[in-house]
């Protein structure tokens, strides 16, 4: 899933689509976010927007280096987290030293995950970096509340806030499309390009599942006026088949494959 997927910060993503576009890449941001928000998400697919040359400022989710992300295995991708109780000091200088490195592709990113606990010493530490950036490095502090860092700090960082993108806006609107064709009954074909254009990554698909069960929960519990459409045990076989689709996954089958299996059996 690219940066598009995140259409509920729509300004926010036109903000960085542009920035990237007109070279304008600043060496350290803040993306600040709720506690649900899936901010180390973002902050590599803010990274893949940066290094993919195929739809750059957005991640094209095919390319080599969009692929090398996605996969964990980005080379000068570093990732620090608090280990429960704080970011510490020696793990921003042991950041430092590999961000002094020459980079093996073309610049360093460092995501500093629960920045918010990183020690006064560690900020401090750190402060040291903003204020003198290796050339090309992108540093992303990850916070739930950027007060709790240093005014120093902040005042390094290019701010982006983060809205509603928790777990429950992943895949609902690409679920929604599907179920309401399967509702009116549309035809196979047609069904399949919805999934064509909303399901680009396993991880889409995940999404998508996700999203189509919780339709198919609330239609159980009478949340949805379309309920009276269908059978108790109607929509139990759905939602078992999407459990079906989910252990598909997780089985590496295709995950195309996997989708257009669960469509055909709910319709039929
Ligand atoms: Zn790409």
């Amino acid at each position: 899933m690219s940066l598009s997927k995140y259409q509920n910060n729509r300004k926010l993503i036109d903000r960085i689509k542009e920035s990237i576009i007109n070279e304008r890449i600043f060496h350290a941001y803040i993306i600040e976010g709720d506690s649900l928000s899936d901010k180390s998400t973002f902050a590599k697919e803010f990274c893949k927007a940066i290094t993919c040359r195929e739809m750059p400022g957005t991640g094209c989710d095919n390319c080599i280096t969009c692929t090398k992300f996605d996969h964990d295995n980005y080379e000068d991708y570093h990732f620090v987290e608090s280990d429960g109780m704080s970011v510490k000091d020696e793990q921003i200088s042991r950041l430092q030293a590999e961000l002094k490195k020459q980079p093996v592709l073309e610049r360093h990113f460092a995501v500093i995950k629960d920045a918010d606990t990183m020690t006064v010493r560690a900020q401090n530490r750190l402060l040291k970096t903003l204020e003198e950036p290796f050339p090309g490095t992108v540093i992303i502090l990850l916070s739930e509340n950027r007060e709790n860092l240093l005014e120093t700090i902040r005042s390094r960082c290019v701010l982006f806030r983060l809205e509603d993108i928790n777990e429950e806006a992943r895949g609902r609107e690409e679920a929604d499309m599907i179920f309401d064709a399967l509702y009116n009954e549309k035809a196979f074909f047609e069904i399949k390009q919805i999934l064509g254009s909303a399901v680009k990554s396993r991880e889409d698909a995940y999404a998508l599942l996700d999203g189509l069960e919780r339709i198919y929960e609330k239609l159980l519990t009478w949340q949805d006026s379309r309920r009276k459409m269908y059978r108790k045990e109607d929509i139990f076989k759905a939602i078992e088949l999407i459990e079906e689709a989910r252990r598909d996954l997780h089985a590496k089958v295709n995950y195309q494959y996997a989708l257009k299996n669960l469509i055909l059996k709910i319709g039929g």
